[in-house]
């Protein structure tokens, strides 16, 4: 059926795909950021087993191989991510320790207590931080590591615009202390916090995009999907520029007892 004609939905799905592959990340964050979050990790040696979920085509993942011993298999659900990530692996020599495969977070190919890190940058709203976190537990060993970034309100309360974007983005965001009581309440020891500097936003995640828009704008000229992706994207970098004092992403350590 190679003449089918691709629903408006599949056609999307791939467009949204070839956008983000054209950038590095596809959230926010930065080597960095990655490498604090890693320095209060203890437990790892060359035996160690860690999974990177939500991976992306791998930009932190990279990183993390890069500065931390022990093999680790990095998930995520487009397999044109994965197929970019093992590139860069393989081009990095990696590959011997560093493994795409296409799957999803709420469904682990591990066994119970198998792993001594879990790691997810910018990726755990895809199922909710509540259910990421009760979940992924059972797959880390006692005394594992959980390091992940979800974001978060930075104020009791916040004007209305951005309270209603983020609302019907990821109705689950909330203040630190409210993730550090769920983080508790899923039988994790919070380890440390932090907030994600705002270039992790500016500099790592927006810039890259804007040369990026340009150039995948010019690939699909008049089409309405491209058009549509790229002013949601630029809506984004200009309510993170108006509200950046109310929001942003926040790194969790967490230890599994
Ligand atoms: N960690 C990367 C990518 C973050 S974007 C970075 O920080 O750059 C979120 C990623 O989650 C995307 O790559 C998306 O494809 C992936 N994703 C969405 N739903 C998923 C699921 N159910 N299981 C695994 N990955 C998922």
């Amino acid at each position: 059926m190679s003449n089918e004609i691709k629903s408006i939905t599949e056609f999307d799905f791939d467009l949204i795909c070839e956008y983000f592959s054209l950038v590095e990340r596809q959230g926010p964050g930065s080597p960095e950021a990655t490498i604090k979050a890693l320095s209060f990790i203890d437990n790892l040696n060359e035996n160690s087993k860690i999974a990177d979920l939500g991976c992306g085509t791998g930009g932190q993942t990279m990183v993390l191989a890069q500065n931390a011993p022990g093999t680790i298999t990095a998930i995520d659900l487009f397999p044109k991510f994965i197929e970019i990530f093992n590139d860069n692996a393989r081009r990095l020599s990696l590959h011997n320790r560093v493994k795409g495969i296409t799957g999803s977070m709420d469904e682990l190919p591990f066994a119970k207590g198998e792993l001594d890190l879990i790691w997810s940058e910018g990726a755990i709203y895809n199922i909710g931080f509540k259910k990421g976190l009760s979940y992924w537990k059972q797959f880390l060993k006692t005394g594992g590591y959980l390091a992940v970034t979800e974001a978060c309100w930075f104020t009791p309360e916040r004007p209305d615009e951005i309270n209603r974007f983020w609302v019907e983005a990821y109705s689950e965001i909330d203040t630190i202390p409210v993730k550090i009581a769920q983080i508790q309440e899923a039988g994790y020891v919070p380890v440390a916090s932090f907030i994600l500097p705002e270039t992790c936003w500016t500099d790592h995640y927006f810039l890259p995009q804007r040369s990026s828009q340009t150039e995948f704008l010019k690939r699909y000229p008049n089409n309405k999907t491209a058009e549509e992706l790229v002013a949601n994207e630029r809506r984004e970098v200009y309510l993170y520029d108006k509200y950046r004092e109310y929001y942003g992403y926040v790194f969790f350590i967490c230890s599994s007892r």
